[in-house]
């Protein structure tokens, strides 16, 4: 099978093991009893994230509502757990929240059923208190007895609550994993197993926000793909595609991500590049092992030698866009392309007069 792509940041995002998380679990709660936030998966989820730490405006958001109202409103608990939990912008997102809505109802029964619980063995104690109080002490064995008996199912009930509870973050745990192969896979191409064009532009916007220092932009287009098509077929065109794809995570260098931009297309997104000298470097070697594929026609066994690509690039500069950035390097694709393909083209640093 396919190596993974080398920077899914969103695997990034809940590394921890087990034992880790229950260290974060275990800060969670402490939260939880003092804000006297009830312990649903909804919370559990939320104050686990809180402890991690990792979403500043979470953190601050959940820091106010605390303030604002001394507890935590249900309806603000669902809002924020989607924005930051669950994120809300998947189906299969959508589907997880509803599998812990589901958790969510079950544990409102058990809370339900425990309120009642403990409302009984109030009861219970205060008859029990007010016997203790009567003149007759002959009841007495009867009456220690009654409280024993409900101190016994009180604790039995709070047994199973914590069963439930424990339960509930197995099942967090789990559904937590499942939600982030789903986003893995909803930003990944299927075909070529790169990121999608989708997850790329959200990335090189991220990227140019956080500055443009070392940032390098690789458009990488196959050569007369489409003859290749008519000439071998579609499949074997897909297992080329396939291939490109293969090398690309191969070749990738440290936080640098691949992405398949459309048809034939990939780019790549590099980052800490130290100056044009290494992203030509980098596109060369891409370029000479794409030349040195060798795919082989089922049907005839014949080995084909003809695949080769061309490469548009462009480093950012200060005030660079998304939009910018990605037609400078197409511009120079179209320049390899017209030199005879095959090759790579650098474009020439933008001028700060047409900027
Ligand atoms: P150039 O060298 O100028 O890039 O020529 P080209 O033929 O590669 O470019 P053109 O844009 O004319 O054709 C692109 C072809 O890529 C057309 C389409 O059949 C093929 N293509 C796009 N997506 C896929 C795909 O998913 N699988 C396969 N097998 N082919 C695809
Ligand atoms: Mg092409
Ligand atoms: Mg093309």
């Amino acid at each position: 099978m396919n190596p993974p792509p080398k920077s899914p940041s969103i695997l990034e995002l809940y590394p921890e093991q087990t034992r880790e998380a229950a260290t974060l679990l275990k800060q969670a709660v402490p939260l939880m009893v003092r804000h006297d936030i009830p312990p649903n998966p909804v919370h559990y989820a939320l104050w686990y994230t809180y402890s991690q730490g990792q979403h500043a405006e979470l953190n601050r958001r959940m820091d106010k509502t605390v303030n604002d109202f001394n507890t935590f409103p249900p309806e603000t608990a669902v809002k924020l757990f989607r924005e930051f939990v669950i994120r809300g912008e998947l189906e299969e997102a959508r589907a997880g929240q509803q599998q812990v809505i589901d958790l969510v109802d079950n544990m409102e029964g058990d809370v339900s059923g425990n309120i009642v619980h403990n409302q009984a063995y109030q009861q219970s104690l205060n008859q029990g208190l007010a016997a203790l109080h009567e003149p007759i002490i002959d009841d007495l064995p009867n009456v220690l007895s009654d409280l024993q008996l409900s101190t016994q199912q009180m604790q039995a009930e709070q047994e199973r609550f914590l069963q439930r509870l424990h339960a509930a973050q197995d099942e967090i745990l789990h559904l937590r994993s499942q939600l982030q192969r789903a986003h893995l896979a909803a930003n990944l191409d299927s075909l070529t197993q790169v990121f999608n064009r989708h997850a790329f532009t959200r990335l090189l916007e991220q990227t140019l926000a956080s500055g443009h220092e070392g940032v390098g932009l690789v458009i990488l287009d196959i050569d007369h793909f489409k003859q290749f098509n008519d000439q071998y077929g579609h499949p074997l065109g897909d297992r080329v595609l396939q291939h490109v794809g293969q090398l690309l995570r191969d070749l990738l260098p440290t936080r640098a991500m691949a992405a398949r931009y459309g048809g034939e297309e990939f780019c790549i997104i590099l980052r800490d590049c130290d100056g044009t000298h290494s992203m030509r470097g980098f596109a060369e070697q891409l370029r000479l092992k794409i030349q040195a594929l060798r795919v082989k026609v089922r049907r005839t066994d014949q080995l084909l030698d003809t695949i080769t690509a061309s490469f548009g690039l462009a480093m950012a500069q200060p005030g660079d866009n998304l939009e910018s950035l990605l037609t400078r390097a197409d511009d120079a694709l179209y320049q390899a392309k017209r030199n005879g393909r095959n090759q790579v083209f650098l474009a020439t640093p933008q001028s700060p007069l047409t900027a």
